[in-house]
C-alpha cells in the first residue's frame, strides 16, 4: 500500500502517434513497455522541514529513501513520479538518541544499521527484524520509513513496532509535527497527507529480552510468509505479541498475551512449563487465524483449508518458541 497519496498509476503502453518501430523499440502494434518519459525532477534537501517544503512546493513530487520498494514500482511500470525528493541527505533523520526512556529512531535509519549489536543492545526485537528483511543490498539501502510507509503485510519491522506499541513522529508544512501510533497509520485510521513525510519512530526502551522469528516460503533470504515479535514488559508485568504477514497489518493476540502474562512469575525465574508455551502458541494462531464461523443453517460447520491450517500451525509454533526464547 502506498500512501504517498500524490503518486499516480500509469499505463505503461503508449498506443499515441506511431514511429518507427526500430528505432522506438515498439512492436507492430504501436505498443511498447517502454514508453518515453521525461526524466523526473530529483531535490535532495539537507533537512526534513526543506524536504516537507518541496513535497508540498511540487504536490506531484515523492519522496524516495533507499528506493528499494518505489523503484521496484516504478521498474514495473506501476509508477511514473514527475518528481522525487530524495531522503538520503537528511543527517538528522538517520540516527537515533534517547529521550526520556525511549529511543527517538530516525526514519532514515537502513535496515542494515539497525542489525548491528550496538542497535541490537538497545531494541533486541527490531535489530533481529531488521537482520532477517531481505538479502544485504536491500538492507544498505532500505530503511525504517520507507519499510513503515510501504506497510507491505510482510514488512519485518512492522509486527515488531506493533508488539513495541511504538510511534511515528510526522513533519508537516510549516514546521509542524504530530506524534500517532504507528498501528495507526498500519491500519489506515490515520494517513500522511500531503506534503507530509515519517521522520521519527519513538519506541519504548524497556530493557528486557524482545524476539523476532520468521517463517519464509524458501530457504535464505524471503519474504515472511508468517512472523511473530514478542517483548517482555516487566515494569508493566504484560508479554506483547504481534502476527506479521497473515493479515493486511500486524495482529496483536491480547486475549492471549493477558493469559500467558498472568502465568509468569514476574518477580522470580519468569519460566513456564513446555504446556504453557504450546497452549500459549495454539491461541496465539487460533486469534489471528480464527476458524469460520458456524453456520446459522445447521449445516455441516465449514473447517479451514489446508492451506490455512498449515499457516496456523506455523504461527502457532512460531509464537510457542518466540515466547520460550524471550522466557529462557
Ligand atoms: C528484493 C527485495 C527483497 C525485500 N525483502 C524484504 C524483506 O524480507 N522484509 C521486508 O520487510 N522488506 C523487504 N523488502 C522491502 C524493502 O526493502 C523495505 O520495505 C524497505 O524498508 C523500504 O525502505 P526504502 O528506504 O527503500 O523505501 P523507498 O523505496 O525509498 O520508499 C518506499 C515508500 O515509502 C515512502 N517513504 C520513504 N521514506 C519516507 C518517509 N520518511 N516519509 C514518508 N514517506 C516515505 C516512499 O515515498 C515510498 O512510497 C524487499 C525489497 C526487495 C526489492
Amino acid at each position: 500500500m502506498c500512501q504517498s497519496c500524490h503518486v499516480r498509476a500509469v499505463s505503461t503502453y503508449r498506443t499515441a502517434e506511431r514511429r518507427n518501430s526500430r528505432d522506438t523499440g515498439e512492436g507492430a502494434a504501436g505498443l511498447t513497455t517502454h514508453a518515453p518519459q521525461a526524466s523526473p525532477t530529483v531535490t535532495l534537501p539537507a533537512s526534513l522541514d526543506e524536504a516537507v517544503a518541496a513535497l508540498t512546493a511540487m504536490p506531484t513530487a515523492v519522496p524516495v529513501a533507499g528506493g528499494t520498494d518505489l523503484m521496484a514500482a516504478v521498474n514495473a511500470g506501476l509508477l511514473r513520479p514527475a518528481a522525487l525528493v530524495g531522503l538520503g541527505r537528511i543527517s538528522e533523520i538517520r540516527g537515533w538518541q534517547y529521550q526520556d526512556g525511549h529511543a527517538l529512531l530516525g526514519a532514515g535509519l537502513t535496515l542494515a544499521r539497525m542489525g548491528r549489536p550496538d542497535f541490537a543492545a538497545l531494541i533486541p526485537g527490531l535489530a533481529a527484524a531488521a537482520r532477517a528483511a531481505g538479502p544485504p543490498q536491500i538492507r544498505n539501502a532500505g530503511t525504517l520509513g520507507g519499510n513503515i510507509v510501504t506497510s507491505a503485510p510482510t514488512g519485518d519491522t512492522l509486527p515488531v513496532l506493533a508488539a513495541l506499541e511504538a510511534t511515528v513522529i510526522i513533519a508537516g508544512p510549516g514546521g509542524t509535527r504530530r506524534e500517532i501510533p504507528v498501528s495507526h497509520l498500519l491500519a489506515g485510521r490515520e494517513m500522511l497527507h500531503p506534503g507530509e513525510l515519517v521522520g521519527f519512530v519513538r519506541v519504548p526502551l524497556l530493557h528486557a529480552p524482545q524476539t523476532f522469528l520468521k517463517a519464509t516460503g524458501r530457504t535464505g533470504p524471503g519474504r515472511a510468509t508468517a512472523s511473530v515479535a514478542l517483548v517482555l514488559d516487566p515494569a508493566r508485568r504484560g508479554v506483547r505479541c504481534a502476527v506479521g504477514a497473515v493479515a493486511a497489518m500486524p495482529l496483536r493476540p491480547l486475549e492471549a498475551e493477558q493469559w500467558v502474562a498472568s502465568l509468569i512469575d514476574w518477580d522470580g525465574e519468569r519460566g513456564l512449563v513446555p504446556e504453557a508455551l504450546t497452549a500459549f502458541g495454539d491461541y496465539v494462531a487460533a486469534a489471528c487465524i480464527p476458524d469460520p464461523a458456524p453456520p446459522q443453517d445447521g449445516s455441516e460447520p465449514v473447517t479451514l483449508p489446508p492451506a490455512a491450517l498449515h499457516l496456523r500451525r506455523t504461527v502457532a509454533a512460531l509464537a510457542r518458541r518466540a515466547l520460550g526464547r524471550a522466557l529462557a
